[in-house]
């Protein structure tokens, strides 16, 4: 029932009402009809009866009087006449049945019983019977009574007539009843039709979305009212919809007019909304951009732009960011667009959306770049000007601070270009500066700048080119010697081919001590000297730097004829053991330059190692050695002597070294234990393994294996463990001061302890005073090498060292230092050796 009520149409609902109270109505009215026909039957009946009863009775007065039973049974048989009558008894006086009348419905047997007030009675609600009783008088005498009648009456007939009546009545109530409902749907739909009428139109305005839809007032009662606010309603709202469309149409004019892209974009930078005239500035059609990323339309440099500005927009205190640029590779081609985003919210409870104005600036940014272009840099080369250059020098200077870098500006100037200039003309000296800056740009790294500063006038800077004040300036010279050499080539100047070069002047750099006009200035200085030197050269603004420079580069030209044109020389340093008897000597190299006279190993090998020149001079050390050795093998006293040389760690990194070795042995046919290779720690710190199995490599030859300088590098033990040594050498900086550093003697009493745990052979290097060889010798030390015995000499020298028959083991001034004779030594062959050899000149 409740749920018809919420669902049911409201015409509906109110038929059902109707039904109801019609057939309430019928159906009281009926039973109300039915209780009244029924008693009015009953009395009617009732009265009927007793008439018949009451004739009947003054008809059997007289047989009673007469006692004439058959006259009183005929009369009552009569009664089969009147309807229903069931039964009738006549009783005399005494009570006694004198006729009797027993007709159809009548209960069997009934009327011979039948006594005066003893006939059954009907005692239900609806009676099926009605009796009536008449007495009988005399009809002289009106008070005696002579007898009773009683007749009984069925009701058959009575109730088919009621029921016939009521049927009638049913049939014209149902008629009515179809007539009344059809007259209360006419009416009530007076009622349910402007409802209908106003939910149909509210339907329409709702699909149409047409707010100028009106519902029909066609009364003036309630619903008329409601029809006639529900209007109002309407005009009110088509007011608020025409005004909100055209401050909308206005907005969408203005968006349209402003030739700026605007967006709506969520926290995840997702378009919500795109607003803009230009689409030909959007990475796909607005409508496809609504619900897509700016991380899937917008290349990633330009996505992650928009990004950044948002957050920036969510930390500013004011929500705002400006500024931001992202650049578009359109169609038509890149272009810029400057971002101004504003963060937005609604509603407390609303997401946060930023509104992105995309501003093109394209032109604004090609006109910056073009007043940038004739602001910082040179019209006619391109390069940046002395402005930009000033910049970039004051950034360079604070790095070098940061990271202690050394740097360098070289001031460049075009020898002879006035000439060129005035001879063929400006045109042609400009073909000339372009050129120059062209081959300038080519021998430098990106992160170097280049300026033009004045006509024929250039300036690098040279970023970091190491923390090695050294090092860095040989950097420097390299790359000005570049330029210089790349700058002197011949110029193509449209037919004619001319002739310049550069004279360049350098000024190092190491953080912002020196301000940089005045580095500009120093090396302007540098240019001049090298112009005044003779222009096309490369000048330092620091004598000392320039002379240490140049006599390096000397140095490595002069080193590269040094093997060929047999400049070298091997020096021997005898090495003795704790009876001072000679057990070999220790080749140095020496270079005798045809100017510079005798050049220590020093001042040449780090340049031979720098320019690689170490591995031709290493291999002529190496045959030199295995030539000597070869020569001593053939004497009783030099041939149980060892060569040790000295093996640069490039050198030991050749794959072939090995063989290189071997190869030597061979060729002089040396005994390979007689040739004894020092190593220093820089070689072990290269690739370990490899260099382990090289020098087991050379083991397995017979070569003797020594770590020379040993202390000072920064070996493990477990390199020590693992490298196949024989002998490590103490570095002659902890003898030298052994008497007076506690800690060198701690140092050389380890490297004993240590040597002595490995099982390998310990000699020290640098041993000078008596003082020094007998702390060894007390320590363990088991051979020497120094000037206490004699310095590096000529081979003739040595072996003359050798031969001395009078050289004595005890110093003059000393006690003896061993008495017991060398097992490698012939008896009486005088292979001592005594301190004053400490004086043998070189
Ligand atoms: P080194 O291998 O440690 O050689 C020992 C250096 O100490 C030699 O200097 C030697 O003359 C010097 N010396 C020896 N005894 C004393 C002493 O009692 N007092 C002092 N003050 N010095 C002493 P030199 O000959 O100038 O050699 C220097 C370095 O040059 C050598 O150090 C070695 O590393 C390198 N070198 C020399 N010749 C060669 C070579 O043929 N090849 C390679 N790769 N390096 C070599
Ligand atoms: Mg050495
Ligand atoms: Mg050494």
């Amino acid at each position: 029932m409740r749920a018809f009520f919420a669902k049911a149409a409201l015409g509906t609902k109110l038929k059902a009402i109707n039904l109801l109270a019609v057939s309430l109505v019928a159906f009281f009215a009926m039973l109300s009809l039915g209780v009244v026909l029924y008693q009015r039957s009953i009395a009617d009946q009732q009265r009927h009866l007793d008439s018949l009863t009451r004739v009947m009775g003054d008809n059997l007065t007289a047989a009673l009087v007469f006692v004439d039973a058959k006259t009183a049974q005929s009369t009552l048989e009569g009664l089969a006449q009147a309807d229903d009558i069931e039964q009738a008894g006549l009783y005399d006086a005494t009570g006694k049945l004198f006729a009797s009348y027993s007709g159809a419905g009548a209960h069997q047997g009934v009327a011979a019983t039948l006594n005066l007030g003893q006939m059954p009675r009907d005692t239900g609600f609806v009676k099926t019977s009605i009796d009536a009783t008449s007495v009988l008088r005399d009809v002289g005498d009106n008070t005696n009574q002579i007898g009773t009648l009683i007749v009984r009456q069925g009701l058959n007939n009575t109730y088919q007539q009621l029921w016939q009546q009521l049927a009638a009545v049913f049939a014209a109530s149902l008629v009515a009843f179809a007539l009344l409902n059809l007259l209360l749907n006419r009416l009530q739909r007076h009622i349910t039709q402007p409802l209908t009428d106003l939910t149909a139109t509210m339907r329409k305005i709702q699909q149409g979305a047409d707010l100028s839809g009106r519902a029909l007032v066609g009364t003036d009662d309630e619903i008329g009212e409601l029809a006639k606010s529900f209007n109002y309603l309407m005009v009110e709202l088509q007011l608020r919809d025409n005004e909100k469309n055209a401050a909308r149409s206005r907005f969408e004019a203005v968006l349209k007019a402003v030739p700026d892209l605007m967006f709506e974009l969520d926290r995840e930078g997702r378009y919500i909304n795109v607003w803009g005239a230009r689409a030909d500035f959007l990475m796909a059609p607005a409508r496809e951009l609504v619900g897509r990323q700016v991380q899937a339309q917008l290349p990633r440099p330009a996505a992650n732009e928009v990004l950044v500005a948002m957050g920036e927009a969510d930390e500013s205190s004011n929500g705002h960011s400006f500024g931001r640029c992202i650049m578009l590779p359109l169609p038509q081609g890149e272009r810029w667009f400057e971002l101004s985003v504003a963060k937005y919210q609604a509603r407390s409870d609303d997401d946060k959306t930023y509104v992105v104005l995309s501003r093109d600036i394209t032109e604004r940014r090609h006109a910056e770049e073009e007043i940038r272009q004739l602001a910082f840099y040179d019209v006619l080369t391109h390069l940046p000007n002395r402005r930009l250059l000033m910049e970039r020098l004051h950034t360079a200077l604070a790095i070098s601070t940061r990271t202690q870098m050394l740097g360098a500006v070289l001031f460049l100037d075009m020898d002879r270009f006035k000439t060129i200039n005035d001879t063929l003309g400006h045109d042609h000296g400009d073909l000339l500066l372009v050129e120059v800056a062209k081959r300038i740009q080519s021998c430098v790294r990106e992160v170097d700048t280049i300026a033009r500063v004045g006509g024929d006038e250039f300036v690098v800077v040279l970023e970091q080119l190491g923390t090695d004040a050294d090092q860095a300036a040989r950097n420097a010279l390299q790359v000005a010697e570049k330029i210089r050499v790349s700058l002197a080539v011949p110029y193509q100047l449209n037919a004619h081919e001319r002739y310049s070069s550069p004279s360049i002047g350098v000024c190092m750099y190491l953080g912002n001590g020196v301000a940089s006009e005045d580095l500009i200035k120093n090396a302007d200085v540098a240019m001049y000297q090298a112009k005044d030197d003779g222009r096309n050269l490369v000048r330092f603004f620091d004598l000392a730097m320039q002379n240490a420079v140049e006599a390096r580069a000397q140095i490595d030209t002069d080193l590269r004829h040094s093997v060929q044109d047999q400049q070298l020389r091997l020096y021997y340093q005898i090495q003795v053991d704790q009876q001072h008897r000679p057990c070999g000597a220790e080749a140095l190299v020496r270079w005798f330059h045809p100017q510079r006279g005798m050049v220590p190993p020093a001042v040449f090998i780090g340049i031979a190692e720098e320019s690689h020149l170490i591995l031709d001079i290493g291999n002529w050390v190496l045959d030199a050695a295995c030539k000597q050795l070869s020569l001593w093998a053939g004497q009783a006293h030099t041939q149980a002597l060892t060569i040790a040389v000295n093996v640069s760690a490039q050198q030991f990194k050749q794959p072939q070294f090995v063989d290189l070795v071997t190869d030597a042995l061979a060729r002089h046919a040396v005994e390979p234990t007689r040739l004894k290779i020092e190593l220093t720690e820089s070689v072990i710190l290269n690739d370990v393994t490899t260099i382990i199995s090289k020098m087991h490599a050379l083991k397995a030859l017979g070569v003797i294996l020594s770590l020379d300088d040993f202390g000072t590098g920064y070996s493990s033990l477990s390199y020590l463990k693992r490298l196949p040594l024989d002998q490590i050498k103490i570095d002659q900086s902890f003898v030298r001061d052994v008497e007076t550093d506690e800690s060198d003697a701690v140092m050389i009493r380890s490297i004993i302890d240590l040597a002595a745990n490995f099982k390998l052979n310990v000699i020290a290097e640098g041993v000078e005073t008596l003082e020094q060889l007998n702390f060894l010798k007390r320590n363990g030390c088991a051979e020497f090498q120094g000037y206490y015995f004699s310095k590096p000499v000529p081979i003739d020298e040595f072996e003359r060292l050798l031969t001395q028959p009078n050289l004595n083991l005890v110093p003059l001034n000393h006690e003896p230092l061993g008495t017991a004779p060398s097992p490698t030594m012939a008896a009486g062959s005088g292979f001592n050796v005594m301190p004053g050899m400490k004086g043998l000149a070189l």
